[in-house]
């Protein structure tokens, strides 16, 4: 059945918000009404890919961070009265001192599994992330007003990804360092919330600023080196902390490649109109966004099995 108002259009007759990349010339969805614009995510335009690929992303993440929860040993959150009487039965203690009992037998169990909740942030900050992005690339054509809207959502979500992916690896690196922990921690949070406050501004939303934008998120990204950097030198005799930051350097050529791709805008920019539907630069950029995260997840694993083991 034939929709009204669903033609495809060119760049030179779009309007002006909706005028981002002049080397994509083709398949565009101009100001579709909200149904056909919703229903256009099982049609074929030069955004399709875009939000099918991190639409797969968000469902990729959701499997495995159910999987994760499903595989790796709990972490214990408090202990009951069940817990105490299974572990002082076992040993046929006499005491009945509870601070005895607690550094004796129940403060070493505390220790470990460590707490997952920073890991799980993150597997939640990239669900975020991808699933704001789908649902930006879906609608963001149908209104100037929803295009405001969803590209503030999208800039959030590219930041929470940062941000939670900055507390995971700061938070297992240095949760016997609480000067360091902390110091990273409040920095990540502030850079992060500035970055959060300067994307939302309009005129941070313009094709003017397509490089600025890029620059101030991949600052961010960058400057989670100093803490790998930091890692590497007190622990390099861990091979997990080794193994970690071999992980984090592979997300960093992910995403800062991604990055270049994106602000390049290549290969579009070499042959115009050639890759409107498939293989443009944004779709580059969101494979490689997909396999930072999972760099990352790999590396989240390894600081749970790092810390299970050694504790603080
Ligand atoms: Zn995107």
């Amino acid at each position: 059945m034939e929709l009204k108002n669903d033609k495809l259009m060119k760049y030179n007759s779009l309007p002006e918000y909706l005028k981002d990349n002049e080397y994509i010339l083709d398949h565009y969805r101009p100001e579709w009404p909200l149904r056909q614009t919703i229903l256009s995510i099982f049609s074929i335009h030069n955004e399709t890919l875009n939000i099918w690929t991190h639409l797969i992303g968000f469902f990729f993440f959701l499997i495995l961070a159910i999987l994760t929860a499903a595989m790796i040993p709990r972490d214990i959150h408090a202990f009951t009265i069940t817990r105490i009487e299974e572990l002082i039965i076992p040993l046929n203690t006499t005491t009945t001192n509870p601070y005895v009992l607690m550094s004796t037998m129940i403060s070493p169990i505390l220790k470990r599994p460590i707490t997952r909740f920073p890991f799980f942030t993150f597997l939640f900050g990239a669900m975020f992330c991808l699933l704001t992005s789908s649902l930006c690339h879906l609608l963001i054509s149908h209104s100037e007003k929803i295009a405001y809207i969803m590209l503030r959502l999208d800039y959030i979500g590219i930041a929470s990804l940062i941000i939670t992916s900055f507390y995971t690896q700061v938070f297992y690196s240095f949760i016997c360092f609480p000067f360091f922990f902390n110091l990273y921690m409040s920095f990540i949070t502030v850079f992060g919330a500035a970055t959060i406050v300067i994307s939302l501004l309009p005129i941070f939303q313009t094709a003017l600023f397509r490089n600025v934008r890029a620059m101030l998120f991949f600052s961010m990204g960058v400057s989670g080196v100093v803490p790998i950097m930091h890692k590497v030198i007190v622990f390099g005799d861990r091979p997990e902390a080794m193994l970690s930051a071999w992980y984090e350097l592979l997300m960093g050529v992910f995403y800062g490649l991604g990055v270049i791709i994106y602000a390049a805008r290549v290969p579009e920019r070499w042959i115009p109109g050639s890759f409107d539907l498939v293989g443009h630069s944004h779709q580059l950029f969101h494979l490689l966004v997909l396999a930072g995260a999972y760099t990352h997840y790999l590396a989240g694993l390894v600081y749970l099995s790092w810390r299970d083991v050694e504790g603080c």
